[in-house]
């Protein structure tokens, strides 16, 4: 089946107003795995999208040759309610302006929706409770309330992605190299889709905390399995990752290219496009979130970066200084608190206090971050 484009309509937020979003579907449902993408959550963060866009023509291609085994749902843009967001000039898309808070924190708890749905009803054979859970997940999002703009984009994006197996979640950072966050349970898979992308960062969590979207679509699985009674045996069904594809200004055709033929190489790796995976690297530094040193500033002022990101850097390094412009107070210099790689960094010179300034992919856990906190606000 060629590529069905649909248009799906959301709530007015004003008179005189409307909006939607696109979903590109290939494949057919229900015939092997499904994929979900969906590009800038964070509507200010649009690297994604150019991916998404060099990403169409490769699978119309592939569609064309018959090489589509399984599902692919792609969105374009998954928040047209942050995309219109600015203040002034400046696009404003990482919190929702009606004070429901960050785009990619608190989605939906699965398994506590899922578990009274469950009690009792599964079999015992993995194949058939695999689909009864799907079917409980679809429940639990169809029965969610939608009565604000953000309420009923949250559930439609749900509902199209909690029965995936494979859910990404495009993003990017402030200045940065590619990088991927991902439960440890799937690190044999993340790592792979690392050496499609060429990302030379994978960070690793068993609890993030905060409820992002890569984790309200992967954690469930493994919640049920041991919440509920007789549910062990439920696989971790879907791998799901946050991929941030560089910096916020990092937006180009030959990003987006090099970006969507890793991804095209991944969708072949895992069996969804026939044909064989073109890794862009052969090594990626894959290593507990929790040895993620992330430096925040200790006061207000300018910052100097005196170093490049993808670098590498020893504990104490000074990676930047924090300069108080009124020329009263001195420079105060900001080391990596750890070593490994320099991988990504905040885009605006000027920072408050507490702001996030760095961050230093290291081997060692620290004993700072903690499990189900390690996510910025
Ligand atoms: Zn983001």
């Amino acid at each position: 089946m060629s590529r069905q484009t649909q248009r799906l309509s959301l709530m007015a937020p004003s008179p005189g107003t409307e909006r939607m979003l696109i979903t590109h579907c290939y494949g057919t449902p229900g015939q092997g795995p499904k994929v979900y993408i969906q590009a800038a959550l964070h509507a200010d963060e649009w690297p994604g999208m150019m991916a998404l866009q060099h990403l169409i023509p490769l699978l119309d291609e592939a569609d064309a040759k018959g090489e589509i085994v399984g599902e692919i749902i792609l969105v374009p843009y998954a928040n047209p309610i942050g995309l219109d967001q600015r203040i002034g000039a400046a696009a404003s898309g990482r919190y929702s302006f009606d004070g429901s808070g960050n785009f990619n924190r608190n989605w939906a708890d699965l398994c506590a929706g899922a578990k009274p749905l469950l009690e009792g009803r599964l079999t015992g054979d993995v194949t058939q409770d695999t689909a009864l859970v799907r079917d409980a997940f679809r429940t639990v999002v169809a029965d969610q309330a939608a009565e604000t703009p953000v309420q009923e984009l949250r559930k439609i994006l749900m509902g199209l992605s909690c029965d995936a197996d494979y859910v990404l979640d495009l993003h990017c950072d402030g200045e940065a190299t590619v990088h991927l966050y991902a439960n440890e349970r799937h690190a044999e898979t993340v790592n792979a889709l690392a050496l499609d992308l060429d990302c030379p960062v994978v960070l690793l969590e068993s609890t993030a905390g905060g409820g992002p979207f890569d984790e309200a679509n992967a954690s469930p699985w493994w919640q049920l399995a041991t919440e509920l009674d007789g549910a062990a045996h439920l696989p971790n069904a879907c791998f799901s990752c946050t991929v941030e594809f560089r910096g916020r200004q990092d937006v180009s055709d030959a990003f987006g290219a090099k970006d969507a033929a890793g991804l095209m190489s991944f969708l072949r790796r895992e069996g969804v496009v026939k044909g064989e995976p073109s890794p862009q690297r052969g090594t990626t530094f894959s290593n507990p979130l929790q040895a993620t040193d992330v430096v925040h500033a200790p006061g207000a002022g300018l910052i100097s970066y005196c170093r490049d990101i993808g670098e590498e850097v020893e504990k104490g390094d000074v990676l930047a200084v924090l300069i108080d412009p009124t020329g009263v107070n001195a420079r105060i210099e900001l080391k990596a608190g750890t070593t490994g790689i320099f991988f990504a960094r905040a885009d605006q010179r000027l920072v408050q206090p507490g702001d996030g300034v760095f961050k230093v992919a290291g081997s060692d856990i620290l004993d700072y971050r903690k499990e189900g906190a390690l996510l910025e606000a």
